[in-house]
């Protein structure tokens, strides 16, 4: 079945009738609306398109994936679409609970708001500031140290998790130092270094944007394991 609820359109199957009713909207909107303004985003995101997943071969089918892990619950893809395991199946699936629906549909969202600000402000697209902002709009806190080198400003390939990790902390940090202009920062560090050509080019702009290193923001409110 298909219920359209203001900016949303979500398909589901008789048994998750309830889930979705009971669905926390209020909040789902409030993420919206934190995510674009997160971009200074002009316009709507709309409809947004929930597609609940019944088994791991659809999600495959939706995302393009090869693989399905265990850890993995949604994506998002054309149309404006969420491809989200069911609550009735997400935890036969997937390490997930269904209490972590609600957030990982805002950060999803977020995905979807930094694509179209990229686009449209000429933004470089970076995995780490991508997961970072949806982790932090989402309120997805890992609560995990920084035990690793912060050997990229752009995407860690060898694992990852660490995009996540360090990607909430970063941003975190940005947000609580500079207040309610942070996002601006953020904005005009991606916009400088849309033509970056190596991590070198990112850690220097980093410094001239934010007036420090990296390991400075980093150490202003913990989370390197020292
Ligand atoms: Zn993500």
């Amino acid at each position: 079945m298909i219920k359209n609820n203001g900016r949303f359109i979500i398909k589901f199957e008789e048994q998750d009738k309830e889930f979705v009713e009971n669905l926390d909207w209020e909040k789902l909107n409030e993420g919206y609306d934190k995510a674009k303004n997160f971009f200074e985003y002009e316009g709507e995101i709309s409809p947004i398109r929930i597609n609940l997943i019944y088994s791991p071969e659809e999600y495959l089918f939706f995302s393009g994936y090869l693989k399905h892990e265990n850890w993995m619950s949604a994506c998002a893809g054309y149309h404006n679409t969420i491809y989200i395991f069911a609550p009735s199946v997400i935890e036969k699936y997937t390490i997930h609970k269904k209490e972590e629906i609600l957030k990982t549909l805002i950060h999803e969202i977020t995905h979807f708001f930094y694509g179209y600000s990229a686009m449209k402000k000429s933004m470089a697209k970076l995995s780490l500031w991508d997961e970072g902002i949806a982790e932090y709009i989402a309120e997805q806190n890992n609560n995990k140290e920084i035990d690793f080198e912060i050997s990229t400003l752009s995407n860690f390939t060898d694992n990852p998790s660490k995009n996540y990790i360090l990607g909430y902390r970063l941003i975190e940090n940005i947000m609580n130092y500079f207040g309610d202009g942070g996002n601006k920062k953020i904005i005009e560090f991606l916009t400088k270094v849309v033509y970056a050509k190596s991590e070198e080019d990112l850690f220097s702009k980093f410094e001239e944007v934010f007036s420090m290193d990296i390991k400075t923001l980093m150490e202003l409110k913990g989370g390197i394991k020292k």
